[in-house]
């Protein structure tokens, strides 16, 4: 009988994890993606959404007929809860459906309760929903400027997007006329700067204390929040960073519905996976991106997390791919690729200027480690953009 592989999620780990399995197998294996959402949403341009560079359109895209044409059927609903016992997952919508192989990538959600007032007093660009509501906060403060703060929170893991945002923030603040009366900060859990959740790289820190000290931004290290008021961030020390506009990066957690489940995710609610992907339980469980747990191999004073970003995603996602087509065969589940040894590769952009950020391991030890600044990074970040969505929707998943 056809194998059925039921995948949970629709963007960046689970459209590579359906359509490379559907390009493998083909008519051996029958491929069902249940997602809440029905659109592909290209995150890393949520940096430029709110100055007005970009709007809904250009940074999705429909994810029915990129499924439809690579054989997958697509559900929209969410699911509610994994049942590995009977093999089944249920759906909000009231459906079930049953599988041979599960891969769970639905990603994360925001955890602002973790500083109390942070959802109330600030705005963030970890969603579609947050970039167009802060969209509306910048265009209140073009009208009544004052001091901005941009801050990463404790146990905060997208620290690249932070510093995007900071970058481009000053920048939009020059095209404004308003650089020399706004005082912009950067507040944040990590260590020094530039550790980004990774670690850092080398000569890192020295060149984002360059950047920001070119562009007067003041920076706050190893500061973790305690409350934030309406114009008033307090740190644990009792230090105030005051500010009339403020975009913060939360921590982020698994999804809640997956807690459901025992033994499949951690206090966080991310999946416990082996090197395989596969959950540490079920060997027909599998979990990538964002979903799947990765712990850092330190600590550091103020917790920061560890990012999972678009590549790595992408990466496991493949991983898991390969191993359920074996285990279909009647295999062994034999690829792996442990997170820390999957490279870095990010484009940083800074508004006009941008920085590439190569490495041959996400984690240390590493043997290479560069970043290298300039205003080509810019525009690759651009040429990167069009290439990637272009890539998602025509479902051309096996492309670099
Ligand atoms: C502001 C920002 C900037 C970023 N910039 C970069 C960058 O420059 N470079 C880079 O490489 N990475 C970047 N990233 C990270 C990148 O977006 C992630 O690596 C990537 O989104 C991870 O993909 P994922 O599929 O694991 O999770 P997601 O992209 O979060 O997808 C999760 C999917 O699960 C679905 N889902 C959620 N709950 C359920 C449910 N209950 N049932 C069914 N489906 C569900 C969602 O609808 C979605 O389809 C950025 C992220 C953010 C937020």
């Amino acid at each position: 009988m056809t194998k059925k592989v039921v995948v949970l999620g629709a963007n960046f780990g689970g459209l590579t994890a359906a359509l490379s399995l559907k390009k493998e197998l083909k008519s051996d294996v029958e491929v069902t993606v249940v997602s809440d959402r029905d659109y592909f949403l290209f995150n890393p341009s949520l940096i430029w959404l709110p100055f007005g560079k970009r709007d809904e359109g250009d940074v999705t895209f429909k994810v029915g007929p990129t499924f439809d044409k690579g054989g997958v059927h697509f559900i929209n609903s969410a699911a509610k809860e994994i049942k590995p016992d009977l093999k089944q997952v249920e759906l909000v919508n009231g459906a079930s459906v049953d599988y041979d192989y599960l891969v769970i990538a639905t990603g994360t959600r925001n955890k602002p309760e973790l500083v109390e007032g942070l959802f109330e007093n600030t705005s963030t660009i970890t969603t579609l929903g947050d970039a167009e509501n802060a969209g509306r906060e910048w265009k209140k403060f073009l009208d009544n400027p004052g001091d901005i703060v941009i801050a990463a929170t404790q146990g905060a893991s997208c620290f690249g997007a932070a510093y995007e945002f900071l970058f481009n923030t000053s920048y939009q603040l020059k095209k404004a006329g308003l650089k020399k009366q706004v005082k912009l900060s950067y507040v944040t859990s990590e260590p020094f700067l530039g550790h980004f959740g990774i670690g850092g790289l080398n000569h890192g820190e020295q060149l984002l204390g360059m950047f920001l000290k070119k562009e007067k931004i003041d920076a706050y290290t190893n500061v973790a929040l305690d409350h934030v008021d309406e114009g008033r961030m307090v740190t644990t020390e009792g230090i105030n960073h005051d500010f009339k506009w403020s975009m913060t990066i939360p921590p982020f957690v698994g999804q809640d519905f997956l807690r459901k489940t025992e033994g499949l995710v951690n206090a966080g609610a991310f999946v416990d996976v082996r090197p395989t992907y596969q959950s540490l339980k079920w060997d027909d469980i599998y979990a990538v991106g964002l979903a799947a747990a990765v712990t850092a191999p330190w600590s550091t004073p103020t917790p920061v997390g560890v990012p999972k970003t678009g590549f790595p995603t992408e990466q496991m996602a493949h991983v898991a791919a390969k191993n359920i087509a074996a285990q279909i065969r009647g295999e062994e589940p034999t690829h792996s690729k442990e997170f820390g040894d999957i490279p870095a590769v990010c484009i940083m952009d800074a508004g006009n200027n941008g920085v590439l950020i190569l490495a041959d391991k996400m984690l240390p030890p590493r043997k290479h480690g560069v970043m290298i600044p300039g205003p080509q990074n810019h525009l690759a970040k651009l040429a990167f953009e069009k290439y990637f969505i272009w890539k998602m929707k025509g479902g051309h998943v096996n492309l670099p």
